[in-house]
């Protein structure tokens, strides 16, 4: 017998060779400087922000150099499968306008010549390189049962050894080719490991693209690459799949690290270019007692990409907050260009942070809040009211229903230098304009300020409409009015005098002012007052004047 025997008697149905699959797959046709990258999911329909952050600075790195950014479904572990998983994931990165070049595009569709690019369809691939590696002894079947693997652990727990399948504790690997064949013909169950020629007391260097030169020692550990119903694990399948489909750039979480001397080992031994690496530190949180923690699919709503559709915060300061962990100098490039998109800013590796990100929801929602401040009035009503459609049919009504009206009230101190940041997303601006709608000025909890006296509220309120209230009033006008209306009631129209003489009046011009403030919109804080009365209107004044006379 001979290791061709044994690797055709494993691999009875494959046809192809390494050196047709390099055929098949050849080096890209592409400059020097181009990215070709991937997002690499498994297809649990699940984005969490650290996979969003990595997908996203992959596209990034793909676009600053007109590259290539590809979605590869990593579907060997099947229990982690859900219905429509792909179209899930694909939806999420559309909406933040992560749109694959090539690979799975659609639940059943895929593009680009590197495919395919779903793992369950790449098993005849994977077998040729498992062929391959067996025939040339760089791999071999191992006949350990669970319990024997069990006992190697136990006994080197015991010794305080490192544990694993590798020198003295890898027996298969010496088992004879005569011996694994007939053991195969006998239907034994089997996996197929990596005959490591590593030694762990010598030291391999790799460059990651984040975390500079790391030394780790060389992996001597005889990993298993196929498991015994015949799926390769995630290593064998990560070396062969980015070496075919001519990876250039791997960008993926900390967690992989540790793997690092097996990938680099595995890419060695088949003799594939490796790849640029960048491993991705955690994003993380500061919990309630102050500790940093992993940000967590369980316990933290902002860590699901839905959390943020729900809120109504805008896609685009999502990516904009993505993009200030990502590079620690963008928001000093934003500060400065605060019009910018996201595109004209130059992603830097050297610029990641490699202990990880500190993920600050308050600073999202600032960004957030700043982001909506710059938008058009229209801009803000159709987001609104998209937003409202799914999560607050009554709203969306009303929306519709008084459209150009809804688009003066958002205008309110929004076309200004520094406009009015009222709106932190969404789905809070119902609770900043509701005043502004009859249909919600009911059951109403009046908030006066310095001037609660329900009689002198009615005498300046009915003063006011009666005698200094016009329409058509302009600005300046209205507010001389105003001043008027302060005297008349012994209130200061000068607030420089007032403060030089309080005593000599009962309060100040802004007393009156927000008299008429809360009998419109029952606080004391709202938007200019004029543009309130002016969106309001003669009738609906009088009304609300009404309620409280
Ligand atoms: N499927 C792997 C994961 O979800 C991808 C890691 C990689 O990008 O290589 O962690």
């Amino acid at each position: 017998m001979t290791r061709k025997d044994l690797a055709n008697l494993m691999f009875p149905n494959v046809v192809d060779t390494i050196y047709t699959l390099e055929e098949k797959y050849p080096k890209r046709n592409l400059e020097e400087n181009k990215v070709v990258t991937r997002y690499a999911p498994s297809p649990t329909g699940f984005i969490h922000m650290g996979n969003l952050l990595s997908a996203f600075i992959a596209r990034k790195i793909a676009k600053d150099t007109n590259g290539i950014f590809y979605l590869r479904i990593e579907d060997t572990d099947n229990k982690r499968k859900v219905d429509n998983g792909i179209t899930k994931i694909l939806q999420d990165l559309a909406n933040f306008s992560i749109i694959p070049d090539e690979g799975v595009v659609e639940e059943d569709k895929q593009i680009g010549n590197y495919g395919p690019y779903i793992q369950s369809q790449r098993k005849q691939i994977y077998d040729v390189y498992a062929k391959y590696m067996i025939e040339n002894d760089l791999a071999y079947p191992c006949f350990c049962t669970e319990e024997q693997l069990e006992n190697i652990r136990t006994n080197q727990e015991q010794k305080k050894e490192r544990i694993g399948y590798y020198s003295k504790y890898a027996t298969c690997r010496n088992l004879s080719i005569d011996e694994a064949y007939k053991r195969i013909k006998n239907n034994e169950k089997y996996v197929i490991r990596l005959k490591s020629k590593g030694d762990f007391d010598k030291r391999i260097i790799v460059n990651d693209l984040v975390r500079g030169k790391i030394i780790f020692p060389e992996n001597d550990i005889d990993h298993v690459l196929i498991k015994s119903d015949g799926i390769p694990v995630y290593h064998f399948a990560h070396v062969i799949d980015d070496h075919l489909m001519r990876t250039t750039h791997i960008l993926r979480g900390e967690e992989w690290l540790s793997s690092l001397p097996l990938h680099i080992q595995l890419f060695s031994m088949l003799n594939f270019e490796i790849p640029k690496y960048a491993h991705l530190g955690l994003v993380m949180k500061i919990d309630e007692n102050g500790t940093r923690r992993k940000l967590s699919k369980r316990k933290d709503p902002e860590s699901a990409i839905s959390f943020y559709h729900e809120k109504g915060v805008p896609i685009e300061a999502v990516k904009l907050y993505l993009m200030t962990i990502a590079n620690s100098n963008f928001e000093a490039f934003l500060d400065a260009n605060p019009n910018a998109s996201i595109d004209e800013f130059k992603f830097d590796f050297k610029k990641v942070s490699a202990s990880g990100t500190l993920f600050d929801l308050d600073k999202l929602l600032n960004i957030s809040r700043n982001y909506i401040s710059r938008l058009k009035a229209e801009e803000v009503y159709d987001y609104t009211l998209n937003w409202a459609k799914e999560y607050d049919i009554e709203f969306a009504k009303i929306l519709e229903k008084y459209k150009n009206y809804s688009i003066e009230i958002f205008n309110i101190e929004r076309n200004q230098k520094k406009p009015r940041k009222d709106y932190e997303t969404f789905s809070t601006i119902k609770s900043q304009v509701w005043y502004m709608y009859d249909e919600y000025f009911t059951n109403l909890d009046y908030k006066w300020g310095k001037i609660n006296d329900k009689k002198e509220i009615s005498e300046i309120l009915s003063t006011y409409i009666n005698k200094y209230y016009n329409e058509e009033d302009d600005k300046d006008t209205w507010f001389d009015k105003i001043k008027q209306l302060a005297e008349e009631f012994g209130y200061c129209s000068n607030i420089k005098e007032y403060k030089l003489n309080p005593d000599n009046y009962k309060g100040n011009v802004s007393d009156i002012a927000t008299v008429i403030r809360v009998a419109l919109t029952t606080t004391t804080i709202s938007p200019d007052l004029y543009m309130i009365l002016k969106l309001l209107k003669e009738n609906r004044i009088k009304n609300r004047f009404n309620k409280l006379l």
